[in-house]
């Protein structure tokens, strides 16, 4: 038996918007190393609950723990400096830049913009290293291009990379496949499944042929609250599960 503290876990929680109870209070576990999977209908609570895990949102009550360490009340910056990363959109900006400079900010993010650029080492340690993320997921041929003009699969990889940038224990991954055209979801499907084992994954996901080739676990979401949780096999032929989909 391991005494490791889960990578990240909720007790309680719940989050109100006036007297609608949008998060009913969710105990949610996720081990280290996991491949979590949370699922749930449209206004299941999937993206409240992703707000309340990175600080864009704070609970009415209950807690918030990564590995063991209550981030409840943690600004969202901290959190990510505490190891909890979520995937973002590319915004304007990082549209016009190329994936290396994209990536290479974000690697210089994370070492702390106080000795940013103390040393011309330093300035190509965060190159190399950026140059070496894109590599890992599949983008070493595109990065010296505009972001702008990329594949949309290969956007959605570049995202992935820019919340690897800030070595997260744990990555809220977001709809990665969402709005990738058919013929680059495999490549998406593929980079994602490859991710580093010590990185916890909870992905949050609509997509269910992505969900079970991914997941090891699933976590159901249903108005709120936790509505089923199990492995993949288990969620499968749950029936109460099928229920939910098929009546959407
Ligand atoms: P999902 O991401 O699973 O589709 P959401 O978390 O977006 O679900 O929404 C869950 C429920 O909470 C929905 O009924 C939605 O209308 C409600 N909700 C979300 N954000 C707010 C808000 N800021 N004010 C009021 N209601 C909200």
């Amino acid at each position: 038996a391991t005494t490791r503290p889960p990578a990240l876990e909720t007790r309680g929680l719940k989050r109100r918007f006036g007297a609608f109870l949008a998060t009913d209070d969710v105990n949610l576990t996720v081990a280290p190393g996991a491949r979590h999977a949370l699922i749930g209908p449209n206004g299941a609570g999937k993206t409240t609950l992703v707000n309340l895990l990175t600080g864009v949102l704070s609970p009415s009550e209950g807690r918030i723990l990564l590995s063991g360490e209550d981030i409840t009340h943690t600004a969202p910056y901290r959190r990510v400096g505490k190891g909890i990363a979520r995937t973002f959109q590319i915004n304007r900006l990082f549209m016009n830049f190329t994936p290396l400079e994209a990536a290479t900010l974000a690697v210089i993010e994370r070492s702390g913009r106080s000795h940013l650029l103390k040393s011309l080492g330093a300035e190509h340690r965060a190159i190399d290293q950026a140059a070496a993320l894109l590599d890992s997921l599949g983008l070493a041929s595109v990065m010296g291009e505009r972001t702008a003009t990329l594949p949309y699969g290969k956007q959605r990889l570049l995202e992935i990379a820019l919340a690897l940038a800030s070595r997260p224990k744990v990555l809220l991954l977001d709809e990665p496949a969402a709005g990738v055209p058919e013929e680059e979801r495999h490549e998406v499907l593929a980079i994602v499944a490859a991710l580093p084992a010590d990185v916890t994954v909870l992905l949050i996901e609509h997509d269910m042929d992505l969900v079970f080739s991914f997941a090891d676990r699933i976590s159901v979401l249903v108005a709120g609250a936790i509505y089923a949780e199990g492995t993949v096999a288990e969620i499968a032929r749950d029936p109460k599960v099928k229920a939910v989909y098929l009546g959407e």
